[in-house]
């Protein structure tokens, strides 16, 4: 079985990002990457999965510039085998990030497509979806377990009153959520390891696709200040408060 991860480079999650001065993007001058946080729970995932069957082969891709190579040897130090990085610069917006997917999904021919249910940069959680839809599989979004069995995947996957089991034919596009598992801490073995596994370096568009952003930006900027609190004497007061800001009677 074939596992194709996505993995995307982003500002690490504990990172208190700042808007440009131009009000254009966020700064990412001198800021610290990493691998998004839910695209490391994929990886981790697709690694269980060759740990119970020595027959899987996990294969991580990123789109973006070279420096994602060091996504990819994150991924590779998890325990993925081949990193693929399809080289592009600038804004690769989900659209065009599910266009080079699928297309190397009708290369690689993956049985499961494992990606984030969002990217913690832009937010979008549109990736996955747009893959399933392009590549023409079904799609399990939000999984909090899964199962691997007789070409089949049991997802749980999380919704708003709890957790919806379905059952999907692979090949299949599954996004990842917080509650799959707990991602393992990279070794110091590990990473020596993963420098010497393979990373195929591929331009996008010798995948033939056209990555030119179809939205546009038109202004970022920093949230507003949050004002300060109050305290209160007790609940009869708080009450009070809540009926004169609320205006109920
Ligand atoms: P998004 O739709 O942008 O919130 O991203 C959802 C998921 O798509 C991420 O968690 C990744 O698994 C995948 N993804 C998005 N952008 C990229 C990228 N540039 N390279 C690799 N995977 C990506």
């Amino acid at each position: 079985m074939k596992v194709l991860v996505a993995v995307k480079r982003v500002v690490d999650y504990n990172v208190k990002v700042r808007v440009k001065a131009d009000c254009t993007a966020v700064d990412i001058a001198n800021v610290k990457m990493s691998m998004n946080p839910f695209d490391e729970i994929a990886v981790e995932e697709a690694v269980r999965l060759r740990e119970s069957d020595a027959s899987v082969e996990v294969i991580a891709v990123s789109v973006g510039p070279a420096v994602c190579q060091e996504t990819l040897r994150t991924a590779l130090a998890i325990g993925a085998d081949r990193g693929i990085l399809v080289e592009a610069e600038g804004d690769v917006q989900p659209l065009a990030v599910a266009k080079l997917l699928a297309a190397l999904i009708e290369e690689e021919r993956p049985d499961l497509i494992l990606l984030g249910k969002q990217a913690i940069d832009d937010d979008s959680n549109q990736t996955g979806q747009m893959v399933a839809a392009l590549a023409g599989l079904p799609q399990a979004t939000f999984a909090a377990h899964l199962l691997v069995a007789n070409g089949k995947i049991t997802v749980a996957r999380e919704v708003d009153g709890g957790t919806e089991t379905i059952l999907l034919q692979l090949p299949a596009v599954v996004t990842t959520d917080l509650r799959l598992n707990e991602p393992r801490y990279v070794t110091l073995p590990n990473i020596m390891k993963a420098k010497k596994k393979p990373i195929a370096i591929i331009k996008a568009e010798e995948l033939g696709v056209d990555i030119k952003p179809r939205l546009r930006t038109l202004k970022v900027v920093e949230p507003p200040a949050r004002s300060a609190g109050v305290k209160v004497s007790g609940v009869p007061e708080l009450v009070e408060k809540i009926k004169a800001v609320a205006k109920i009677a």
